[in-house]
C-alpha cells in the first residue's frame, strides 16, 4: 500500500455526474502531489483563453503524498484554477482537516468542472458521491454553512465552502474549512461561478503507508525534534503575529497603502497585545503546533467578536495598511472576512487603495456611499468589508480588485493600485526587502506572499537592500516553495522541522517511490512545477512585461521606514535578467526549449511558439 490513494474524483456540475479515475503513476513521480499534480492536470485540460468564471474553467483540490499520515504538518491542501483576478494560473493552500478526510474517503484530489444550473453542494460518504441541491445553504455565511451541513450529515462532517462573497463573485473570494482558508487568487470566486456552495465529507482513517515500521520511526523522530524547537514553540504561542513589530522596525511592514514604513503605536497590535485576548490554539490536521490563535474581544464596541487570528498578513492588511491600531477591530474584521468568505489580504489592500484615493481627492463621499475614509478609522473599514463581501454600492467596485477598480475610476487611480498581475500585494514592502520584491514581481500567480520566501534576506543574514545577486536566491526560494506545496507541507519552517533528507526519507517510507529519496530529485520537481506554471501563463499571453511591480516601488523613495528610508527599486531589469538566467528562461521570461527538455516538459514546446 502506498500513501497515495492513486484516485482522483472528477465531478461535472453541468450534468451532475461524477466518476473516479486513476492518477498516472508517472505523474505522481514527476509532480509529487498538491500544487504540482494540480498544475499538471490544469495545463493538460484547460484550453488557453478560457474565461475564469465560465463553465470551462476547472477547480482542483489536491492533497499530497504525506497528507493524512502521522507525520506532522503535512496535511494541507492545494487549490488550483485559472484566476479571475489575474487570468493566470492560481494557487492557494488551505489547512484544516478537510484534506485529510478526503484522503480517508479514498481520494488524492478532486477536479470540479462545468457549472451547475442551480446552487449545489457535494456530499461524499461511504455510499458514494452525491450531488445535491443547496436549498437552505445558498446565502448563508461560511460558519452557518458548516453548522447546517453538520446538522444534516453529522457532527464529524468536514466541510469546504464559500460564503456570500463567493456566491456574489467578489473576485478575491476564498474557500474555507472551519476557520482555515484557501485565501488568495480568487479560488472561491471560481467555486461560486460554478454555483458550488460546499463539499462535505464523511469518512474515517487511518491511511496505510508503504513501509509502516520505517515511517513510524521517522515520524517519531520528527515529533521528538519538534517538542523542544524554540521556533515551533513561538509559532504555537503567538502564530505569525510575532512578525509585526520586528518587520515594522526595519521598514518591511507597509503603512498607508505603501506610502511609508512607520506605524505610530504599532505596539498596540503587537504579538504581546494579541496574546492578552487569546483563548486557545487551533489549526490543521496532524499538527502539534496549532499556530491558530483563537482570540476573543471582551470589551468595547467589538465585544463578543471571536476569530482564529488575525495572522501577520491580516494584522497588516486591515491594520497597518490603514494606519489602524485598534486590535479589537482587527479580530472583528478578520471574523467578518471569514464569514463572508473574502481574502483578508486583497480586501485590506483594496480598502487601503480607496483610503489613499480619498486622501488625494480622486474619490469623495459621493463615490463611497457617503463614507469618509480617513487613515486609522476602523468603523469605515468595517463598513467597507461588509459592502465588499455582500457586493453592495462602492463595495461592488472594490470587490473587483484594485486593478479593475482603478481602470474604472480613472483619474490616475492606477498609480495607487498596489498589485502585480492583478493580485494585490501582501504585507511586505518590496523596497525594503528587494529579493522578496523580485518574488512578488515574478510569481506566476501574482503578488502572493507564499510563492517563495528568501529566508536569509528576511532574517537579515543577507543584505535586503542591494539590487544585485538576488536572482539565484529568489529562483531557489520559488523552487523550494513549489516543492513544499507539492508535498504538501506547512510553509512555516520550524513546524515541520525536518531536513531535506528527512523529508525525502519520509516520502520513500510513505510511497515506496525510491526516487523521492534524493532531495535533489525533489528540487527538480519544484523547478518543473514552476516551469509548467510559467508555461501555462505564456500560453495565456504572459511574458516579461507582466513581471513587474507597481510604479510607486520604482519611482518613489520609501518614506519613514527606518534603515529602508529612501529606498527605491532602480534595477528591476537587472534583477529579472538574473532570475531568468538562473531558471534557464529566455530574456522574455519564457522557458527555453533546452530547459523544457531538461525538465521532461518537451511536450509543452509547441504550445509556447518557441
Ligand atoms: S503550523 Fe499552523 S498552518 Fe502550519 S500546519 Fe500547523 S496549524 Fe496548520
Amino acid at each position: 500500500m502506498r500513501s497515495y490513494t492513486g484516485k482522483l474524483l472528477r465531478i461535472n456540475l453541468s450534468n451532475r455526474k461524477s466518476h473516479i479515475e486513476d492518477i498516472p503513476e508517472q505523474w505522481m513521480k514527476n509532480f509529487l502531489g498538491g500544487r504540482g499534480l494540480a498544475a499538471r492536470y490544469l495545463y493538460d485540460e484547460l484550453k488557453p483563453g478560457v474565461e475564469p468564471l465560465g463553465p470551462d474553467n476547472k477547480l482542483l483540490l489536491m492533497m499530497g503524498p504525506l497528507g493524512a499520515t502521522t507525520a506532522m504538518s503535512v496535511s494541507r491542501m492545494a487549490l488550483v484554477t485559472k484566476s479571475p483576478l489575474t487570468g493566470a494560473i492560481a494557487k492557494s493552500v488551505m489547512g484544516g482537516n478537510f484534506g485529510a478526510y478526503l484522503k480517508f474517503a479514498g481520494f488524492d484530489g478532486i477536479i470540479v468542472e462545468g457549472e451547475a444550473e442551480k446552487p449545489t453542494y457535494v456530499h461524499i460518504d461511504k455510499d458514494g458521491v452525491h450531488i445535491l441541491d443547496a436549498d437552505g445553504l445558498w446565502g448563508l455565511d461560511t460558519q452557518e454553512t458548516h453548522v447546517k451541513l453538520r446538522q444534516r450529515h453529522g457532527k464529524s462532517t468536514q466541510v469546504a465552502c464559500i460564503g456570500p462573497a463567493g456566491e456574489g463573485l467578489v473576485r478575491y473570494a476564498i474557500i474555507i474549512s472551519d476557520r482555515r482558508c484557501g485565501g488568495r487568487t480568487g479560488v472561491g470566486t471560481v467555486m461560486g461561478a460554478k454555483k458550488l456552495k460546499a463539499i462535505a465529507v464523511n469518512s474515517a482513517g487511518p491511511l496505510s503507508v508503504y513501509d509502516p515500521e520505517r515511517f513510524k520511526k521517522l515520524a517519531r523522530e520528527q515529533i521528538e525534534g519538534l517538542k523542544t524547537s524554540p521556533g515551533r514553540i513561538r509559532m504555537s504561542d503567538f502564530g505569525t503575529a510575532y512578525l509585526t513589530l520586528g518587520y515594522e522596525k526595519v521598514g518591511i511592514f507597509p503603512v498607508k497603502n505603501f506610502q511609508e514604513g512607520h506605524l505610530e503605536d504599532v505596539e498596540k497590535i503587537g504579538d504581546e497585545e494579541f496574546a492578552k485576548i487569546k483563548v486557545k490554539n487551533d489549526g490543521c490536521y496532524g499538527c502539534m503546533t496549532k499556530c491558530g490563535q483563537v482570540r476573543q474581544v471582551t470589551e468595547g464596541s467589538y465585544a463578543g467578536a471571536v476569530s482564529e487570528g488575525p495572522d501577520y498578513e491580516t494584522i497588516w492588511a486591515l491594520g497597518g495598511n490603514l494606519a489602524n491600531t485598534d486590535k479589537a477591530s482587527l479580530v472583528a474584521a478578520d471574523s467578518l472576512c471569514d464569514r463572508l468568505g473574502i481574502d483578508t489580504v486583497s480586501v485590506g489592500n483594496s480598502i487601503g487603495f480607496a483610503y489613499e484615493l480619498f486622501q488625494r481627492g480622486i474619490i469623495t463621499k459621493k463615490d463611497t456611499d457617503g463614507l469618509e475614509l480617513k487613515w486609522g478609522d476602523h468603523s469605515a473599514m468595517m463598513k467597507l468589508v461588509e459592502k465588499i463581501g455582500n457586493r453592495e454600492g462602492f463595495g461592488k467596485l472594490l470587490g473587483e480588485g484594485t486593478k479593475r477598480a482603478a481602470e474604472q475610476i480613472g483619474k490616475g487611480a492606477e498609480d495607487y493600485a498596489m498589485h502585480v498581475k492583478g493580485l494585490e500585494l501582501p504585507a511586505y514592502e518590496p523596497r525594503a526587502v528587494k529579493g522578496y520584491g523580485l518574488v512578488l514581481a515574478t510569481s506566476n500567480v501574482g503578488a502572493h506572499h507564499m510563492y517563495g520566501r528568501p529566508r536569509d534576506e528576511l532574517s537579515g543574514k543577507k543584505d535586503r537592500l542591494t539590487e544585485e545577486d538576488k536572482g539565484k536566491d529568489v529562483a531557489q526560494a520559488e523552487i523550494s516553495q513549489a516543492t513544499q506545496d507539492a508535498v504538501i507541507q506547512c510553509s512555516f519552517g520550524p513546524v515541520t522541522g525536518f531536513t531535506p533528507q528527512q523529508r525525502s526519507d519520509l516520502l520513500v517510507a510513505a510511497t515506496g517511490f525510491d526516487e523521492f529519496g534524493d532531495p535533489a530529485y525533489l528540487d527538480k520537481i519544484g523547478e518543473r512545477i514552476l516551469c509548467l506554471e510559467r508555461s501555462f501563463n505564456v500560453r495565456e499571453g504572459f511574458s516579461r512585461k507582466d513581471d513587474t511591480l507597481p510604479k510607486r516601488m520604482q519611482t518613489e523613495p520609501l518614506k519613514n521606514a527606518g534603515p529602508a528610508t529612501g529606498q527605491v527599486i532602480r534595477k528591476l531589469d537587472t534583477l529579472l535578467d538574473e532570475y531568468y538566467d538562473a531558471l534557464g528562461y529566455t530574456s522574455q521570461g519564457i522557458p527555453s526549449i533546452k530547459k523544457l527538455r531538461q525538465l521532461g516538459l518537451e511536450w509543452a514546446v509547441e504550445d509556447l511558439n518557441l
